[in-house]
């Protein structure tokens, strides 16, 4: 029988954790009882540095039931980092793990699914969610479009719909660790990692409380993430566009020679000034790109770790 651990990245998520913790327990002694998955399977929560009583729950939880475990970082690390401590946490107990939110929007019926793909050999199995029905009209939007450059960007691999509601084995979740980058994009990088693979549907239910704890902020680090992390091709378009004005620039400049020359030059206000704005902000957008990516190369050359963990809360 397989050791499956379920890793649930939670940050202040005390509004929604002792319903999620009571779901998740029902299903688990399901799980067992019909002989899915061993004894010793547990949920590791992580608290990724809640400031609200995330932790008091956990370890409340953990006092009473052997199947709860949790962790907690030193810090507010992001849903990434959360997920990767989770996960090589686990990796030295479990067979398997899961990765799912601890809001549980993620239908957890669905877990047998995922059992079942791995009994069929397969080491890891993406969970893709059937729509965006609880999505505001603002995020599927946005989201549709991120997922349509990163295909571009990214040879053609489509991510759209994709959740860190997953399955990987132990020894996928070993070859993740030997990846050093600091800066993760899961999503993208796991299907990177090669193994036999498959996916699973889920539907995505209501937030039962709280708020969604992806704030603006962090969706355009995720987005920018993704983007720079599986991507040269932004840097490669700067330089075509960069080429591209300065051919055009020869032609301007024999034009204006030859304009000069039959001294019929105007003053061209208008123009002048369109090319201004235009090369300009061509260059600024150009700058910035270039300095996304140094700002990446500057933060992985300090081989920062990861996280932190402070406590663990936690008996085999
Ligand atoms: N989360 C986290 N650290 C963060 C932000 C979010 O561990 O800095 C967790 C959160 O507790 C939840 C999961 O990541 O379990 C997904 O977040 P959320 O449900 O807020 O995102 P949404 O479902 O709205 O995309
Ligand atoms: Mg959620």
């Amino acid at each position: 029988m397989v050791c499956l651990y379920l890793v649930l990245p939670c940050y202040n998520e005390e509004e929604v954790l002792p319903d999620s913790i009571s779901c998740l327990i029902q299903k688990m002694e399901q799980l067992k009882k019909e002989g899915r998955i061993s004894y010793k399977s547990k949920m590791l929560f992580v608290d990724d540095g809640s400031q609200d009583s995330t932790w008091k729950i956990i370890t409340k939880a953990q006092a009473v039931n052997h199947m709860v475990a949790g962790i907690k970082l030193s810090n507010n690390e992001g849903h990434q980092k959360a997920l990767l401590a989770g996960m090589f946490f686990a990796k030295e107990y479990a067979d398997i793990v899961i990765t799912l939110d601890a809001d549980l929007q993620q239908d957890i019926e669905r877990l047998d699914k995922f059992i079942d793909r791995y009994e069929e050999g397969y080491e890891i199995v993406y969970g893709i969610r059937n729509d965006r029905k609880t999505d505001g009209y603002l995020k599927k939007i946005t989201a549709k479009a991120y997922y349509l450059l990163l295909k571009h960007l990214n040879s053609g691999i489509s991510l759209e719909n994709c959740a860190d509601y997953r399955l990987m084995s132990k020894k996928a979740v070993e070859a993740l660790e030997s990846y050093p980058e600091v800066n993760v994009y899961l999503r993208g990088l796991i299907p990177l990692m090669g193994f036999n693979s498959t996916t699973v549907y889920f539907d995505v239910k209501e937030r039962t409380g709280g708020k969604s704890k992806y704030t603006v902020n962090k969706m355009v680090n995720l987005a920018l993430d993704g983007i720079t992390s599986f991507s040269i091709r932004p840097i490669r378009i700067i330089t075509m566009v960069g080429f591209l004005v300065f051919v055009s620039s020869i032609f301007m400049f024999a034009y204006i020679m030859i304009a000069w020359l039959r001294r019929i030059t105007i003053p061209g206000w208008a123009s002048l000034a369109v090319a201004i704005w235009m090369v300009g902000g061509i260059q600024t957008l150009a700058l910035g790109i270039v300095g996304e990516y140094i700002a990446k190369i500057y933060l992985e050359t300090k081989h920062r770790p990861r996280y932190h963990i402070d406590v663990i809360a936690f008996k085999e």
